[in-house]
């Protein structure tokens, strides 16, 4: 009986840990409810589909 391959165990995705959101729309909010949305910018993860929130600098 062949066994079937597992595929090689994945590396945690970077984002790991990080609040995610469903939508740009749910990231901004919750940076506006805490009042940093001027310090955030909302951006979509490559590794999980979702939105995270990134700190912007301000020059
Ligand atoms: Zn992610």
């Amino acid at each position: 009986m062949k066994r079937s391959r597992r595929p090689a165990v994945e590396k945690p995705p970077p984002c790991r840990g990080k609040r995610r959101y469903r939508t740009q729309g749910d990231a901004l909010d919750a940076a506006m409810i805490v009042g940093v949305e001027r310090q955030r910018r909302a951006y979509h993860c490559p590794w999980c589909g979702l939105w995270h929130l990134t700190t912007v600098r301000e020059e």
